[in-house]
């Protein structure tokens, strides 16, 4: 809610945001709030002076451009299946390409939804799972399309990450969350590598021992930027925002 219009407006004919509300929205919002909360209690600084670019990777992924506290971008559009890969949704693709898909496969609008929401992402990539832990299992005996599942998604991950330098000036932290966030040490290796150019390095031993509930900061001392895993709690926001409606 706090994002500009220069982040939420398609560049579409402005009536169809005026006149029916057609912008980029954004999902996730209560786990990228309870990861911006506990980043800031491990930094130790006011959440109104704290800014990260949150990753939130779960079966749906998104990440999340905070600036001093605020929301100032995210990668989740209209609906959830912009942005990044997901587990069986695409993410960013060729506007053009549903139509085109229509009419040379045949198939309904409905049809063509349901294969870019559901049969896409690491599923549709691999032609084996949605399941990251299938994925690295079968990517380490040597499956390509596994592999390559892998690969594009940390490479679609690391530019949007990377885009969002952009949107956080005084970027504190970039942050993992999510199943696969504070589980696969595989992804966020592969994604941070992407930013040694950057001066941002992961240290090795930090990062495999982060997983299955234990987070931390994951990064080198001498990384430009800190580099954290931190497990997140929908539902704890999700009930402490109802109570205060209570
Ligand atoms: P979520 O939607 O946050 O529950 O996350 C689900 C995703 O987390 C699935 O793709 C799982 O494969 C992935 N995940 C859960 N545990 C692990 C793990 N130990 N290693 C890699 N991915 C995991």
């Amino acid at each position: 809610q706090s994002m500009p219009q220069k982040a939420f407006i398609y560049a579409l004919p402005i009536e169809l945001y005026k006149e029916h509300g057609i912008r980029r929205y954004g999902f996730h919002g209560t786990s990228h709030k309870f990861i911006l909360d506990s980043t800031a209690g491990l930094l130790n600084k006011p959440v109104s002076q704290t800014s990260i670019i949150s990753a939130h990777l779960g079966n749906g992924c998104s990440v999340s451009a905070i600036e001093q506290g605020e929301a100032v971008d995210t990668s989740l559009g209209f609906t959830p299946l912009e942005g990044l890969v997901m587990g069986t949704r695409c993410g960013d693709l060729d506007p053009s390409l549903p139509g085109t898909l229509q009419k040379k496969l045949g198939k309904t609008a409905d049809e063509i939804n349901d294969l870019l929401n559901k049969q896409s992402g690491l599923l549709g990539i691999s032609a084996l799972s949605n399941d990251c832990r299938t994925l690295e299992d079968e990517a380490l005996k040597g499956h390509e399309g596994a592999q390559l599942a892998i690969e594009i998604f940390c490479y679609r991950l690391a530019k949007y990450i990377s885009g969002y330098m952009v949107s956080v000036p005084s970027l504190d932290a970039i942050v993992f969350t999510g199943g696969i966030g504070e589980n696969s040490s595989l992804i966020r290796e592969t994604t941070m590598g992407y930013f040694k150019h950057f001066g941002i390095t992961v240290d090795e031993q930090k990062n495999l021992e982060a997983r299955f509930g234990k987070g931390g900061e994951i990064s080198t001392s001498s990384s430009t930027t800190s580099v954290f895993v931190v497990p997140t709690n929908e539902e704890w926001v999700i009930a402490a925002e109802a109570a205060e409606f209570a």
